[in-house]
């Protein structure tokens, strides 16, 4: 598809010449281009016509009456730390990158909310709400450079959802474009607002395919007064969903519940060249925060742990002795998507189930793997006390790319069999995207799916917004 002059005079007269880029128009080097027609699955090749970056609302809505009118799909874009390639471009879209609409618009003191525009990213959210006396408390390792509006639109989770929640949680109000350009404000900044259907939780999760999120106010917390990590050595994975058991008799609030294998482990080792933090080697490991008020809760933190050595959920531990020694705990977790992701090819997948039904999961998944890929390794890590794995099979040495991407298609769906039998869900907190829509059915129902589709309808009547995305 080619735009006409006329129609590339529109847009540089509603954006100005350096807010519009065309594909067929040098004034950016196309690999920066490109860059922002992808995220991080890296499997599509990105090829789509128009880039656009409004600075506002009104203007978002402008470039969606023009894509409608020209029948022209859009793709927003925002991070592009997506793992689930909802912000590809690959079929001449429009992509409408929210990287330029990155201000606080206004702040409420009273109940602690902030709102901002939709492309902020969100470690700068962190900072304007801790400038502010308060703490946002949804954070992962892509949040240096994931946006706010990304976040909403893939409903993320993080490190801390075991004590605060999903991002769901944290949305008081929404502004978003639909698929026809029309603006719509949801609920503002009230936390109680009994009237009718709450549609903003339609858009948190939809990935872009119901509409535009431009603005957003969110609840804001209190900062936990301190925190400390128990860094520890699990000798089975029974024992770590008993470590977690045990965590409910403290009366220590549990900021962050993750685990990891020593395959993990060994390759955040070699990746970032850090020492062994343990003398012996164990099979799992799992990192606990936990959240300090006064003194004597460092007492209760020694007793746990004594508790937990005595009844052999853990062979050993190290509580952090500072802050330094904290960050460098939490960079074996945070390190693991890295290392492996750079040193090697990984088919990732990301997973959730009742905790009740992890084990029987994980032993079906083992005899699964061992009978039909007996060369494939797995890096298994993730937000266990979410019920959250992120289940990584890394490809051997001797496949070529192409082979190992092929067999790893046939691997998913017996995979999401056995989710199916465990009553788990096939994305837990990456979503949908291009990833898995084929395998959507394994988590909703038809009847589900068709409400969707009408949802859908009734807001992007063209189905111009992220077409192909979530929906098979
Ligand atoms: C190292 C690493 C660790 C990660 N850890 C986690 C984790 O712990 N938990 C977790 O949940 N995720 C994690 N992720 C995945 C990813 O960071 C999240 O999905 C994140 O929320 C995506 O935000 P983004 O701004 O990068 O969105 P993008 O990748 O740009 O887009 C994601 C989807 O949202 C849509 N979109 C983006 N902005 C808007 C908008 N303003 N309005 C409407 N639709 C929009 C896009 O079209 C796309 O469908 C991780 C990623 C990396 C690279």
């Amino acid at each position: 598809m080619s735009i006409s002059q006329e129609n590339k005079n529109k847009l540089k007269s509603l954006l100005g010449e350096d807010r519009v880029f065309f594909k067929d128009e040098p004034q950016m080097d196309q690999a920066t281009f490109l860059s922002f027609g992808t995220d991080r699955t890296k499997v599509y090749v990105p090829d789509y016509e128009i880039l656009t970056f409004p600075k506002n609302t009104q203007e978002v809505s402008e470039i969606v009456k023009f894509a409608f009118e020209n029948d022209i799909k859009i793709v927003p874009s925002g991070g592009r730390t997506g793992y689930a390639g909802g912000a590809v471009a690959k079929s001449g879209e429009i992509v409408i990158s929210l990287s330029k609409m990155d201000q606080v618009l206004d702040f409420d003191p009273f109940f602690g909310s902030l709102t901002v525009q939709a492309g902020m990213i969100t470690k700068n959210l962190h900072k304007e709400a801790e400038e502010r006396g308060f703490y946002f408390p949804v954070d992962f390792a892509a949040t240096g450079s994931s946006h706010i509006g990304g976040n909403i639109a893939t409903n993320a989770g993080g490190v801390r959802v075991v004590h605060y929640g999903l991002i769901r949680q944290w949305v008081l109000g929404l502004k978003v474009v639909t698929g026809t350009g029309e603006i719509l404000e949801f609920n503002g900044e009230i936390l109680k607002n009994n009237t009718g259907y709450d549609l903003k939780h339609l858009f948190i999760g939809s990935e872009g395919t119901l509409g535009i999120i431009t603005e957003c106010t969110l609840k804001l917390t209190k900062k936990p007064v301190d925190n400390r990590i128990l860094f520890t050595a699990v000798p089975d994975f029974p024992s770590i969903l008993e470590l977690f058991k045990e965590t409910h008799n403290m009366s220590l609030p549990i900021l962050a519940f993750e685990f990891l294998t020593k395959y993990c482990l060994d390759k955040v080792i070699d990746h970032l060249h850090v020492p062994d933090p343990f003398s012996e080697v164990s099979p799992y490991y799992v990192l606990m925060e936990f959240e300090i008020a006064e003194e004597s809760d460092d007492e209760k933190l020694f007793s746990f742990l004594e508790t937990i050595l005595e009844k052999g959920y853990v062979s050993d531990g190290s509580l952090a002795q500072n802050s330094r020694q904290a960050e460098t705990f939490w960079k074996y977790r945070e390190g693991i998507s890295e290392s492996i992701s750079i040193d090697y090819t990984v088919h990732k997948n990301d997973i959730s189930l009742p905790l009740r039904n992890m084990n029987p999961f994980l032993e079906d998944m083992q005899a699964l793997l061992s009978s039909k890929y007996p060369g494939f390794e797995v890096a298994l890590f993730g937000h266990i006390g979410d019920g959250n794995l992120h289940l990584n099979i890394v490809k051997p040495k001797d496949l070529s790319d192409a082979e190992f991407f092929s067999q790893c298609k046939k691997v998913d769906p017996s995979m999401f069999e056995l989710l199916q039998k465990h009553h788990g869900s096939i994305s837990a907190e990456h979503g949908i995207g291009l990833l898995k829509k084929d395998f959507l059915h394994f988590s909703r129902s038809s009847a589900e799916i068709e409400v969707m589709r009408l949802i859908k309808k009734a807001l992007d009547p063209k189905n111009l917004l992220n077409p192909g995305k979530i929906l098979p």
